[in-house]
């Protein structure tokens, strides 16, 4: 779920190949992605598709928030197929994600996170690079604050609609959500 596999711009190895080519994304596959609501609608205007084409019904663990509607207490994440993200395409053995300008914050974030205010390398066994934080951390350092703030932004949006809506469809749940994301950009 790398933000880097198109980005070649950035940090190479010794033979001047982009990392992520030779790993052949393989946190593409291995991680399910769930998105939030400014995911999902960056998604739904850039594929000029509705939600329900590209997302995924988790039933939501207990210690995460989860989604009332009336299927169920559930999760939201892209859809997978052949044990990967759906938008992994692999051409002669090179593999790219297709939604690279729209992709989930999660995946432009991977694998670094914030820690005691600075920028570091998630602890994972999925990404086998020691990528140069010096030469991510301006551009990760912002990223992350934004995606940290569009998980609150969803975190609030789910409280009240499970407060208000909580017995209705998830068809419904998806219009609130893009209807709530429409309004945040327009103010
Ligand atoms: S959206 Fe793109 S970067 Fe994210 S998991 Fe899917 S293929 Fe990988
Ligand atoms: S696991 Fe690391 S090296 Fe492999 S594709 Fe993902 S970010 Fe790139």
């Amino acid at each position: 779920m790398t933000s880097l596999v198109d980005d070649h711009n950035f940090s190479h190895t010794e033979t001047g190949e982009f990392p992520c080519i030779s790993c052949h994304t393989n946190c593409c596959k291995e991680y399910v992605i769930f998105v939030n609501a400014h995911d999902i609608h960056r998604l739904s205007v850039g594929l000029g598709l509705a939600p329900e084409n590209f997302l995924e019904i988790y039933g939501a663990n207990d210690y995460s928030l989860g989604i009332k509607v009336k299927e169920g207490l559930i999760d939201l994440a892209l859809k997978q197929k052949n044990g990967g993200c759906e938008f992994l395409e692999e051409t002669k053995d090179v593999f790219r994600c297709t939604v690279n300008d729209f992709k989930p914050g999660v995946c432009k974030s991977y694998p670094f996170e914030m820690k005691n205010g600075k920028l570091s390398q998630m602890i994972s066994m999925m990404c086998p690079v020691d990528w140069d934080l010096v030469e991510f951390e301006k551009m990760m350092v912002s990223h992350l604050k934004k995606d940290e703030s569009e998980w609150k932004f969803y975190d609030e949006l789910v409280k009240e609609w499970n407060a208000k809506y909580g017995t209705k469809p998830l068809s419904a749940f998806l219009k609130f959500l893009l209807d709530k994301v429409e309004s945040s950009l327009t103010l």
